[in-house]
């Protein structure tokens, strides 16, 4: 989907979806509804006694603040999804059909109130609406809609086995799920644990980043509307130290699933082994190689190569940030790349023809900077942007390295934000193993129109999703994780339920005669 945003731009995209970002206007002041713990369908303070604030990071502004659920919050949110979880409780002896009912109303309900969530969203995370509104909660309802039709075709198999048995497989939910996700894409990460988890029937768990709390808390509010019994999804805002630990650590939780840095992720996965050895899956970060042979479409090759690393301010974990470019047509792909990086509208991310809105923090700006610092130092040739823009929020002007070498920083680090690497290669033989020359393996992307070039490096790319010609192309149906540190398990299609599920044997005996 977001190559077509790459070819044609996001008013065809959103033609072809049946929007028109310029007819639809957002909510400028979105009124905020939820800003409590969601535990049992109903709203609590933190038992602890403290908020926390949320920050629209194109102002720098508190919009509000959140209560600041902690350890002993966790544990009650537990306890809600435990009992909700209980054999013979309305949940657990819902038809799997009536569990899809539930999925596709609050989807319903999600579209009923798109504008408002898109308003939110980009409010507290501060990214254009038109991406918002057309992108995020696009495949935000795509997600849940996915799931809505799978609750109802979970099943195991029969078996032969030797002797006079016979053995069949449940695929049975796993109990009570601890999710935590990150500020990049809210709403979607949000619908990436939610759906899978509660497709089977699980209970949830939900720890929303500190950051971007307000869209999952008016989930909560959408949840119960729909229907769902008390304790199915408990949604805990807090921090990821306090709050965040409390749902790996607790010995309540079955299963485990996390977005957001390698370096937590390792921390998740300990914690959740030293805790109740309880499942765990992990997506994490990338520095994904792009590669561009030289028979390559340039012109495609540059506009995704472009959405691909500018997409979202940069902060995306799959961004194609090693852009390999062949020696024949490097030249031009850098002129081309940046003209149109130094043409990227940022600002107002409320203003629709904005393309680009502030990073999240002012941490985030700052690490984005020192970065664009150390690629400076080490070298490279920075040709557009460089800086902060502005001096309200956190705005960090489109920047565009040329002359990258493999062992600078800016080539090895995750930055997550806009920042464009080229290397330039001779060889092919050279090139399986630059860009595998990582810790990560989250994506990859191939430029060429040649089949054995595509056929050839799509199998010896180590990464979880490899795009041809094509970057940044999501859907619910298509599974998505990571190779070597970028994860561990895979997220959507029906690959993303296998973490949501343990298989049960169950083998009787067969009586031979009838006595
Ligand atoms: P983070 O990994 O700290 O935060 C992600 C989530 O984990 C948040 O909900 C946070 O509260 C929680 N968390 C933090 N510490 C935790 C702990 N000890 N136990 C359990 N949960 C914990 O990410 P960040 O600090 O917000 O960003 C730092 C870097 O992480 C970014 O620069 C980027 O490189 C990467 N990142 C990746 C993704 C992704 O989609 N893979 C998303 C966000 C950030
Ligand atoms: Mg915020």
């Amino acid at each position: 989907m977001l190559s077509i945003i790459a070819r044609h731009g996001i008013a065809r995209f959103a033609r072809l979806n049946r929007f028109y970002s310029s007819a639809i206007a957002p909510i400028l002041n979105p009124e905020i509804f939820c800003r409590q713990i969601f535990v049992n369908n109903e709203w609590h303070n933190a038992i602890l006694g403290k908020t926390f604030p949320t920050v629209n990071p194109a102002t720098g502004e508190v919009i509000t603040h959140v209560e600041e659920g902690d350890a002993p919050d966790v544990d009650k949110a537990v306890k809600a999804a435990t009992k909700a979880f209980e054999y013979g409780s309305p949940w657990r002896t819902m038809d799997a059909s009536d569990r899809g009912r539930l999925l596709n109303k609050l989807a319903d309900l999600i579209e009923r109130d798109r504008i408002y969530l898109a308003s939110l969203e980009t409010l507290d995370g501060g990214k254009p609406f038109s991406d918002s509104f057309n992108i995020d909660l696009h495949m935000t309802l795509k997600t849940y809609r996915y799931y809505a039709g799978y609750c109802d075709k979970i099943s195991g198999k029969t078996l032969n086995i030797d002797g006079d048995y016979f053995s069949y497989t449940r695929h049975e939910p796993v109990g009570v799920c601890g999710q935590i996700i990150p500020w990049n894409v809210p709403l979607l990460m949000q619908a990436w644990k939610l759906a899978p988890a509660l497709a089977p029937g699980n209970t949830v768990v939900l720890k929303p980043a500190e950051q971007t709390s307000l869209t999952a808390l008016y989930i909560g509010k959408l949840i119960k509307e729909a229907g769902f019994p008390p304790g199915v999804v408990n949604i805990v805002p807090g921090y990821g130290h306090t709050a965040g630990y409390a749902v790996a650590a607790h010995k309540g939780v079955n299963k485990v699933a996390f977005t957001g840095s390698t370096e937590v992720g390792q921390i998740v996965m300990e914690t959740a082994a030293k805790s109740n050895l309880k499942r765990v899956t992990l997506e994490l970060g990338g520095k994904s190689p792009n590669i561009v042979f030289n028979d390559a479409d340039l012109d495609l090759a540059v506009q995704s190569a472009h959405q691909g690393v500018f997409f979202n301010q940069g902060q995306v974990c799959c961004a194609g940030t090693r852009i390999f470019v062949e020696e024949g047509i490097y030249d031009k792909f850098v002129e081309k790349s940046v003209e149109l990086a130094s043409k990227r509208k940022v600002g107002n991310p409320f203003d629709l023809n904005t393309q680009q809105g502030p990073q999240i923090s002012e941490t985030q700006m700052d690490k984005i900077l020192s970065l664009i610092g150390s690629g400076k130092e080490e070298g490279a040739k920075m040709l557009c942007g460089g800086g902060r823009l502005g001096d309200k929020g956190y705005f960090v002007s489109p920047t565009v390295f040329a002359d990258v070498q493999d062992n600078m920083k800016i080539a090895t680090e995750e930055i997550f934000g806009p920042v464009m690497q080229i290397l330039k290669f001779k060889t092919i033989e050279e090139l399986v193993e630059r860009a595998n020359n990582t810790m990560y393996g989250l994506a990859a992307g191939i430029f060429s129109q040649d089949i054995d070039k595509i056929t050839y490096f799509s199998s010896a790319l180590q990464a979880g999703t490899v795009w041809v010609n094509c970057y940044n192309v999501f859907d619910a149906q298509a599974p998505f994780g990571g190779f070597k540190m970028s994860g561990v398990g895979r997220e959507m299609g029906d690959y993303g339920l296998q973490a949501y599920t343990e298989i049960k044997t169950v083998t009787m005996k067969v009586p031979q005669k009838n006595s």
